[in-house]
């Protein structure tokens, strides 16, 4: 299906055709936003702040929301995929993160090529992707990742595979005494076809220091995607918000994100989540509320013009709040995601066994068409889930 042209070329043109929702129409300065998009302009910082802060949030989703079609119509995007976390030991410990031990913790786990191999056998035949992500071990060196992902291409020569965040690559490099363009070139050789993005935090420094402190900075993460996408490696990129900062922190890093973009062009896809508190270290952290989600997802779809795709990450946020997300800007539920740990440790209680099935389900009953596609957004394929539409409930709000 030759949707992927059709969705980014012209987008604006058609923005200008399209009927402007009532909700918009009757507040001036969403209008005023609506103008300056249309006109090939950009929501700065200032007006990005205004537009959060709005207390108009159903015109604000409706503003989104009409971007989002003005780019790819009523689809709504997933593929199907497994994660499989390589190890849990990590030397550093981030205040927000549920996930990683000490090497002599007794679940503390760290899996061999063969057993990264095994737990992708079984799921093989229904996912074409494979997100990969670790933490920080303290042997592996980039020898261990570029055996893995061979082995991984050898056995399954179909599946994309996703891997390593950028704090995973610097450490590695260093592990291996060779530099990130290096790293990056043996694993691209290898068979690490993309990166998923994680580890963004909050692209402002002081922030990092508090809840994650020895991780790379705000200028490595950027710059460490930067060469990726030089190498011809595409990314997504992230953000975890409602720990520590503030919303106009929130802002200067969707505006970093872009102004990487603008450089680089290699960001697919921009996927906010919430900070999830069980098992952290983060007492102080300000818990974002639905709402906060919500807006985040509306302003980044108008703010991020230059990332096509923004994600409703389902794992964190769970199935009703992605609903809401998907018609408030989001265009992706992200995938079947068999086998998701990171979330899960935190208190996610997203269900972990839907098959493209019942993801087309939760897409159509939120007024969506749900299209599956590939890892890198060129194929795409519209879904016809076997139940019939008519029996799809919609979901409660
Ligand atoms: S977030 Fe990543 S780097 Fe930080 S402690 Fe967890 S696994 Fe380690």
């Amino acid at each position: 299906m030759e949707l992927s042209s059709a969705f980014e070329k012209g987008w604006r043109n058609r923005l200008r055709e399209m009927e402007i929702p009532i909700s918009v129409k009757n507040d001036e300065f969403l209008l005023h936003c609506l103008e300056i998009i249309k006109s090939g302009g950009r929501i700065n910082l200032s007006d990005g702040l205004k537009l959060y802060n709005t207390t108009n949030l159903p015109a604000l989703c409706s503003l989104a929301n009409l971007v989002k079609r003005s780019r790819f119509g009523d689809n709504v995007f997933f593929n199907e995929n497994l994660h499989v976390n390589t190890t849990n030991v990590c030397v550093l410990a981030c205040r927000f993160c549920a996930f990683r031990k000490g090497s002599r913790h007794s679940d503390a786990y760290e899996l061999s090529v063969d057993e990264v191999i095994h737990r992708i056998q079984p799921f093989s035949d229904s996912i074409d992707e494979v997100h990969s992500v670790g933490g920080l071990h303290p042997q592996w060196t980039v020898d261990h990742y570029a055996e893995l992902y061979s082995k991984i291409k050898n056995n399954f020569p179909h599946i994309h595979v996703k891997s390593l965040t950028a704090v995973e690559i610097k450490h590695i490099a260093s592990r291996s005494g060779i530099s990130v363009t290096e790293t990056l070139k043996l694993l691209k050789k290898s068979g690490l076809n993309s990166i998923p993005g994680g580890g963004a935090e909050i692209l402002v420094d002081s922030v990092r220091d508090r809840i994650c402190r020895g991780k790379e900075n705000s200028s490595e993460y950027l710059e460490i995607h930067g060469l990726a996408h030089s190498l011809g490696i595409p990314s997504n990129c992230t953000m975890l918000f409602g720990t520590v900062e503030t919303v106009e922190e929130r802002l200067i890093h969707l505006d970093k994100l872009r102004i990487q973009q603008d450089e680089t062009s290699g960001f697919q896809c921009f996927v906010p989540y919430p900070f999830l508190p069980d098992k952290t270290r983060l007492p102080e952290a300000q818990l974002a509320t639905t709402s906060e989600i919500i807006r985040i997802i509306a302003v980044s779809r108008l703010m991020l013009d230059n990332i096509p795709h923004i994600k409703a990450y389902r794992m964190n946020i769970g199935d009703f709040v992605a609903s809401l997300c998907i018609n408030s800007g989001a265009d992706d539920i992200d995938g079947t995601v068999g086998n998701e740990e990171i979330m899960h440790e935190a208190g996610s209680k997203t269900r972990l066994d839907y098959d493209k099935n019942q993801l087309s389900k939760l897409i159509i009953s939120s007024g969506q068409i749900p299209v599956k596609r590939n890892s890198v957004y060129t194929n795409f394929e519209e879904y016809e889930p076997v139940i019939s539409k008519a029996i799809v409930m919609p979901i409660n709000y």
